[in-house]
């Protein structure tokens, strides 16, 4: 399994090259190929032309953030993106999950952490390519179908666009309905033990997720908020 990992590529896009080199230098010690933008505009071509196994996104960047280079890359392609922000800037963390970026890594952080991030959001994506080749098991909750071994989800027959982590979510929850959940329980079980992140990504998370899958997303039928605890499901 370490030799499949290992021939993973990776995009870093970072204008600071002193941060790039010293990640890339990294990531290849532990046998990773990795490409590198040092402007928003060249990254989001290599992202599209060279598809790679994850992206490594700085928020600032020269000719186009780092914010728009998610969304862009987004509208084609759902290849993990972890971003990289400033821990200052805490309204950075909630924008790019808004975006679609998967994860993201504070500066300044430990190559250790850094790398970890980097093997798990990988690790994801092989587990739903896994997934994709397994037999369907479709569960109906109302006019809401969920094939939970080949994440795909469905409403009224139109199958809804979500991100990973969105499916997962969704799936842990309705595998489980009507029991209610913390936010710190949730980001437990649907992020993995591991996870460094803070409570505000299950709310951003939830957010869109009504987004894609209710009528009205400011009245949900399906994830309800239990006030004080946190979240549950329902079937409508
Ligand atoms: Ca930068």
């Amino acid at each position: 399994m370490e030799t499949e990992i290992n021939s993973k590529r990776i995009l870093i896009i970072e204008d600071e090259t002193s941060i790039s080199d010293i990640i890339k230098f990294n990531l290849e010690k532990e046998g990773y190929r990795v490409d590198t933008a040092y402007d928003g505009q060249n990254g989001l071509h290599k992202a599209l032309e060279e598809a790679p196994d994850l992206i490594l996104l700085d928020v600032m960047l020269p000719l186009m953030d780092g914010f728009e280079v998610c969304k862009r890359v987004r509208e084609t392609s759902n290849t993990p993106i972890l971003m990289l922000t400033a821990k200052e800037e805490e309204v950075d963390k909630v924008l790019g999950l808004e975006l679609g970026a998967d994860d993201y890594v504070t500066k300044p952080f430990g190559m250790r952490e850094l790398i970890a991030r980097i093997k798990a959001n990988i690790r994801r994506t092989d587990v739903l390519a896994d997934k994709l080749n397994a037999p369907a098991d479709v569960q109906a909750f109302g006019n809401l179908e969920i094939d939970m071994n080949r994440y795909e989800a469905r409403k009224n027959g139109t199958a809804l666009d979500l991100t990973l982590r969105e499916f997962e979510l969704l799936k842990y929850l309705a595998e489980r309905e009507d029991r209610v959940f913390s936010r710190e329980q949730l980001l437990e079980e649907v992020w993995g033990y591991e996870y460094y992140g803070d409570i505000r990504t299950v709310d951003v998370t939830v957010r869109r997720l009504r987004e894609k899958l209710e009528d009205d997303p400011s009245d949900p039928q399906y994830i309800m908020t239990k006030r004080g605890i946190g979240y549950h499901f329902k079937r409508a």
